[in-house]
């Protein structure tokens, strides 16, 4: 693979001192499309892309492990709707189970009055 910088790129371990982020690290800031688009395709080259993609989760700019910031956003959304399907599920498999809002709110490590409101708000999940 050509890097954005016209560097091989071979994934191997002793090419880790000259990544191309490193290189050309204009391209993994830039606003141009096809310099995003260089720059995420070498990324998915990188040995180090997935441990690159979880530093950069935080970060508001560039491309970290192959992501951009939309593509962060996006993941954290998918996260976020994943974790809310997932407290749901055990919410209703508690009630299923005849547990007290009490006692779920302890199990979920979730205050009581956030779990009671939370039951409110869901369809299907009244309290
Ligand atoms: S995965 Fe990270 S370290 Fe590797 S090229 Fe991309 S930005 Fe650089």
């Amino acid at each position: 693979m050509t890097t954005p910088g016209g560097q091989k790129c071979t994934g191997r371990s002793e090419d880790i001192l000259s990544f191309p982020c490193e290189v050309n690290p204009e391209f993994w800031f830039s606003k141009r499309s096809t310099e995003i688009r260089e720059a995420k395709e070498a990324c998915g080259h990188c040995p180090v892309r997935p441990e690159c993609a979880e530093l950069g989760q935080d970060e508001e700019f560039g491309i970290w492990g192959g992501l951009g910031p939309d593509d962060r956003a996006a993941e954290k959304r998918l996260q976020l709707i994943s974790l809310e399907a997932m407290i749901n599920s055990r919410i209703r498999i508690m009630q299923a189970e005849g547990m007290s809002i009490s006692a779920m709110a302890r199990e979920l490590d979730m205050p009581r009055t956030t779990l009671v409101r939370r039951l409110r708000r869901a369809t299907g999940l009244a309290a």
